[in-house]
Order: C-alpha cells, then structure tokens, then sequence
C-alpha cells in the first residue's frame, strides 16, 4: 500500500512540477486562474499539503459541493430525525450523519433522547441490524454519492433475496455531474478548470466529464489524493489553458477508465432510478439524485413519512450553501471559528473532516 502512496509523494517530483504550474502560469498571462474541487477528500489534501501556499499567487483554488455529508439537504435529515423518532424504528446511519443539525435537533441529539439510532460502516451493517432485530423496521439513511450507492443496491439486492421484510432506505445518494453542471450553471462563477473527484470517478470514469469542456469551455482533470498527483493535475490544468485546448484528462489512470466500473455501475442501475434531487446550497437539480426503481419501492421508507409536517429550515447565519457553490470561502462566514467549530458545528460544512468548513478551521493558519 505504502508502495502506492509513497510513489505519489516524492519531493523531488513535486519540486519539478511546481516549477512546471509556475512557469505555466506565467505563460498563461492570465491575472487570475480559478480551479474548483469537488471532492472532499481532495480539500483536505489540498490543505493537508500546503498546496495553496505553494502554487503561484495568481491560482486560486476554491472548493465545490464534494462532501457527501455536507451536501444531504436539511430537509433529508429532519426526515431520518422524524423517523428515528417513530416507535419500532432503528435508524443506521454513517457516523458522520450523526452530528449534523437538522432544522430543530441532530440524530446525536435524538440518540441522548433516547431514539434507537446505530452508527454502521456500510448498508451490510444496517442488514445485519434488521436481521438481528427482526421485530423493529430498521431504516439505512442511504446517503453518498456514485462511489456508496453500488454497495447500497447490492444490499438491497440481498435483501430482496433473502426476503428480509423488516429493512428499509431513506433514499439520499446523489449524482455528481449533474451537481458540477448546476455549479457551473452559477451566476457570476468564473471557473478555469475542474479538479474531478477521484473515487467517484473509479465508478462512473472519466468520459461522463466530456460536457464540461463542450459546454463550458474550461478543462476537466480527474486526479488522485496525493501531493504530486494534484500538482500533475494542476499543471494539466494550466497547460490545457495556454494551449487554449480545454479537454478532460485523467492523471489518476492507476484506478479510473474511460467508462469506470461496469459492475457497479450496473448493480446501481439495476436498483436505483434517477430522480430530480435537493442539494444543501444549490437547490433542486435535476435528475441528480437515485430513487429506488418501482419493483423495488417496498424499500423506500420515505413512502411511510407525511413529508407535509415538515419545514425544514437551514441555521441562521450559516453560508453553507454558498461555500458549496464556491461563492464564498469559510472565512467569509461571521460564525466561523467563533460560534462556529468542529467541537460545536453550526453547519453542515464544519461537522466532517471533508468539510470544507472544517477543513479551513483544522488548517485555518494556512489559508490565504
Ligand atoms: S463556518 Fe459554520 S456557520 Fe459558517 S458556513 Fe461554515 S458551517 Fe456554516
């Protein structure tokens, strides 16, 4: 492992590929050069590196709506909030799920209450609670994006098998292209190029990134996590813009193809459908969420929520939304730091290690 990791990082290949983005930059003429991520794992890498101190002043890289977790709207919690609270029902959520404010309460919250809410590692852990408790209807908060759902749809898969009646999803995973056209889409955004996610592209590959030069004009590079693979994608990056050929190219080709994984891809497909979808910070987006498909409904708790009691509101104060869209950084926030922290998040963005509010907090003496 070490092997794969350690090869990435070598200094002197980072020493050379600075110098690379910095001459590239220069030839670029351009006063300004704005790179989006849309990974969570890559913001704090980028951090975590000292990436953005290191490249030229003239590079910007701001973050995008590339943490699971920050991105499940209010709206979707206050729903699994509501449900945990019904009587013979177990919530299993991913542990991060659990500290994220809802509009009135968290599920840590509703836990200290009294609420049967398990924290588990995959939707097999939820299984494996429905099957131990086969008097209580277990409930798996189905949130992620491309890189959980395939395993989410094999569980249900295995419990249409096995006939396991009492397990059911809160369908919440969602889509990243559609979330990097709606970024895109943004009003007074001015974007050079796209740092593409890396896991979720081990599933849905790199051709699926092809609007983003045809409509948009900029390039799209999907990149792995370690420093010189970031550095080899920005410098990719810079050389697409002063060549004036904007194209996606995949610097992480030790683990993502053209078409991704045809397997997982068709597992997921096999399950879920997509559905239009709510976004913390960017709204309804089109076809950007996965619903069950109709033969495999009996899954879907939502179906046994009245959505109408719920208003679900965000925190007062909170910039989550823009910070997603990449309109405004974490420092911006008059609560960051202050009201505001990892110990007592007010906002989505601040609860995960991948948030990008949290990711400035941890590394908050190198942000420029
Ligand atoms: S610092 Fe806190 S309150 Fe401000 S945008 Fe980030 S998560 Fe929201």
């Amino acid at each position: 492992m070490a092997r794969f990791t350690e090869e990435f990082e070598n200094p002197e290949d980072a020493r050379l590929l600075l110098s690379e983005i910095k001459s590239l930059a220069r030839s670029s003429r351009k006063k300004e050069i704005r790179f989006m991520e849309v990974c969570g794992t890559h913001t704090v890498a980028i951090f975590r590196y000292g990436i953005r101190e290191l490249v030229p002043k003239n590079i910007h890289l701001l973050s995008g709506p590339g943490c699971p977790v920050c991105v499940t709207p209010n709206s979707s919690i206050d729903q699994f909030i509501e449900l945990s609270r019904m009587p013979g029902v177990i919530g299993a959520v991913f542990g991060d799920m659990m500290r994220v404010p809802g509009s009135d309460s968290s599920l840590e919250i509703e836990k200290a209450g009294g609420a049967d809410v398990r924290v588990v590692y995959s939707g097999l852990d939820a299984l494996k609670v429905a099957r131990d408790n086969p008097d209580k209807q277990v409930v798996f908060f189905a949130v992620g994006f491309e890189t959980t759902a395939p395993t989410i749809a094999a569980t249900v898969l295995i419990a249409a098998r096995d006939g396991v009646e009492n397990f059911f999803v809160l369908p919440a995973n969602k889509l990243i292209p559609p979330a990097i056209r709606a970024v895109l889409d943004t009003e007074d955004l001015v974007l050079d190029g796209l740092i593409c996610p890396g896991h979720v592209s081990t599933i849905i590959g790199s051709r699926v990134y092809e609007f983003i030069p045809s409509r948009y004009g900029i390039g799209a590079v999907v990149t792995g996590f370690q420093s010189t693979d970031i550095l080899f994608a920005i410098s990719l990056l810079l050389r697409q813009i002063v060549e004036g050929k904007p194209r996606v190219q995949t610097q992480y080709s030790r683990l993502v193809s053209d078409d991704g994984n045809p397997a997982a891809l068709k597992i997921m497909n096999r399950v879920f459908e997509p559905c239009d979808s709510s976004w913390r910070g960017l709204g309804s987006i089109p076809q950007s969420g996965l619903n069950l498909r109709p033969e495999f409904v009996r899954f879907d708790f939502s179906n046994r929520l009245d959505a109408t009691v719920l208003k679900s509101k965000e925190p007062e104060g909170c910039l989550c939304g823009e910070v997603l869209r990449g309109k405004k950084e974490p420092v911006d926030c008059p609560l960051f730091g202050s009201s505001c922290t990892p110990e007592a998040p007010v906002g989505a963005c601040m609860v995960t290690t991948e948030g990008t509010c949290q990711a400035y907090y941890r590394y908050r003496g190198r942000v420029r």
